[in-house]
């Protein structure tokens, strides 16, 4: 008998996310985390209107995609998630991490609207990608099924607290839109350092679409140094 687990498979990007997100480093560690991330799924040519008929329906969509920019980095089974701190290990399967046997990610956004024209795009909100991740597949997300408020969270129940975000006087950019400011005061409220330099007085720049967000930490606050333009430079 054929053994199905030797079986390969090979899948195609349906599109590609657009995001401001240009490097890995800030982006929240899950969906929905900060909802001023807008993510813009573009759908191939060949999907016309006719594939997201009824979509719009649902206020939120289940987004398979690819980590891309990770994939050549392979997985272990234990891995440690940023969240208890880089200090205690879990099995990959039981963690969101990106490195996994098969790098596919599964993030439930906020769909905001979609754009019909020569490619279908989805604006959706709440996003963790990577700008240019490929997009797998797409489904709704159907609350009455789906929803588990009273679920166990295992070891992401832990508590964690957002910080406090501080723009010291000299950093204030006025050229700045409220999108703008909002995504990155909620990007930085969920501190992007990895927990090994918790305590540090280090500087870390984040990019922010095409702003250089430079910051510092202090205990429970992110003093936001500077926001520089990249195209200025
Ligand atoms: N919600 C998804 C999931 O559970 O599969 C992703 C969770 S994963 C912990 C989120 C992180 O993946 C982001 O903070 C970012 O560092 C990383 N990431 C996002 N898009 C990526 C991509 N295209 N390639 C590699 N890493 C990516």
């Amino acid at each position: 008998m054929h053994n199905m687990n030797q079986q390969s498979f090979h899948f195609s990007p349906i599109g590609v996310a657009r995001t401001p997100y240009p490097q890995k480093f800030g982006i929240a560690r899950q969906s929905g985390l900060v909802p001023a991330a807008q993510a813009v799924i573009v759908l191939n040519a060949q999907f016309n209107a006719d594939t997201v008929r009824g979509l719009d329906e649902f206020d939120y969509v289940w987004v398979q995609f690819v980590f891309h920019q990770t994939l050549d980095e392979g997985f272990s089974g234990l891995v440690r998630p940023p969240r208890l701190g880089g200090k205690i290990k879990k099995g990959v399967f039981a963690t969101r991490s990106p490195h996994r046997p098969n790098a596919m990610g599964l993030s439930l956004l906020k769909l905001e609207r979609i754009e019909y024209g020569q490619n279908i795009k989805l604006y959706l909100s709440g996003a963790d990608l990577l700008d240019g991740t490929p997009i797998l597949d797409i489904k709704p997300y159907l609350p009455h099924i789906e929803s588990k408020p009273d679920a166990k969270g295992g070891f992401t129940e832990e508590h964690r607290e957002v910080l406090n975000v501080q723009w010291l006087p000299e950093s204030q950019n006025k050229g700045l839109n409220q999108e703008t400011v909002a995504l990155i005061e909620q990007s930085l409220a969920q501190d992007p350092r990895p927990a090994h330099q918790h305590g540090k007085d280090k500087e870390f720049v984040m990019q922010v679409s095409a702003y250089d967000v430079r910051f510092m930490c202090i205990q429970q606050t992110v003093y936001i140094i500077s926001v520089t333009s990249t195209t200025d430079k």
